[in-house]
């Protein structure tokens, strides 16, 4: 389990733990005001206006040497801020860290949500200049949306019913999407994301610049090798380059280090042949978040 889990999880993963979706949370962290205050100035946060970071380019203040390493950790404790609730900072997206789930966590997640709303993709708007509703906001990001209409999507806001949202993730699952889950701010969860590579500001953050917007997941993928039949349905599907289809084998091969556990490829194997397996049973990654 990693360090949410520990903290919020109440024995269980921190996103399965239903007080992180309840009001009283919300209330209790400020959530409210944080999310407003986060979502309408979401281009002009850390991504782009602080230490020369920006999902466009280099963030080329890292390579310096020693004081490269200072910015990093500091910005990365951001991410982990809990306290002071006054103080924690939305416009840096303090304590705003999220998590990549596989499609059978987030089905689970969709279970403890309420409302669950249809909205529009910030990190598409301020990438792209494009609106994708493919974010499932709830409770307290929910109530925001009508103050902050671009992320209302073309034909409205559409609130979704358990089933109806299950059905949506699993769609955008199938067509390459990461299901990412949010806290908004620790420890209240707020979304369901489906992002992809570089369109998702966190997924870029992590990627790219080594920052921990976004955590691996609780898992990572295994091949079984005596189910897989070398078809190859999985070779695109990782966004994360954990897995390489070798020619001369036939055989995909994973790099658990690299694997972030979203279960893109299991989900996409007509064998069945990748199996995700929780990340602390795998002594070599086990305290790799
Ligand atoms: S985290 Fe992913 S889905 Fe959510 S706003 Fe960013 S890219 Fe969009
Ligand atoms: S190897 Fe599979 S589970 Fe791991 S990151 Fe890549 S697609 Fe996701
Ligand atoms: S999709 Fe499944 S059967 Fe096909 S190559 Fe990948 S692991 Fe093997």
């Amino acid at each position: 389990m990693c360090e949410w889990c520990y903290k919020h999880g109440a024995g269980k993963k921190w996103y399965l733990n239903s007080k992180n979706y309840l009001e009283e949370t919300a209330e209790a962290v400020g959530a409210h005001e944080y999310i407003y205050e986060l979502w309408k100035h979401f281009e002009k946060v850390y991504l782009q206006k602080i230490f020369g970071i920006s999902t466009r380019g280099p963030g080329y203040k890292f390579s310096i040497p020693v004081v490269g390493r200072a910015i990093k950790w500091y910005i990365n404790s951001w991410f982990t801020k809990e306290k002071p609730l006054k103080g924690r900072n939305p416009r840096r997206a303090e304590g705003h860290p999220g998590q990549v789930v596989p499609l059978e966590d987030a089905q689970h997640i969709l279970e403890l949500a309420d409302p669950i709303l249809k909205v529009n993709c910030a990190c598409r708007h301020m990438t792209r200049g494009i609106e994708d509703p493919c974010c499932l906001a709830f409770g307290a990001l929910a109530e925001m949306v009508p103050k902050l209409p671009r992320y209302i999507p073309e034909h409205g806001a559409e609130r979704l019913h358990i089933d109806e949202a299950k059905d949506f993730v699993e769609k955008m699952n199938r067509g390459g999407r990461v299901n990412t889950v949010w806290f908004g701010p620790v420890p209240y969860i707020a979304a369901l994301c489906s992002c992809e590579y570089p369109e998702c500001a966190a997924t870029r953050l992590r990627i790219d610049y080594g920052l921990n917007a976004l955590y691996k997941g609780e898992y990572v993928a295994k091949v079984d090798f005596s189910k897989c039949t070398g078809c190859g349905t999985c070779a695109s599907r990782c966004q994360f380059g954990a897995l390489t289809f070798t020619d001369s084998m036939n055989r995909p091969f994973i790099d658990a280090w690299k694997c972030y556990g979203c279960g893109l490829c299991a989900t996409t194997c007509p064998e069945g042949a990748i199996e995700m397996v929780d990340r602390t049973a795998v002594p070599a990654v086990k305290d790799e978040w």
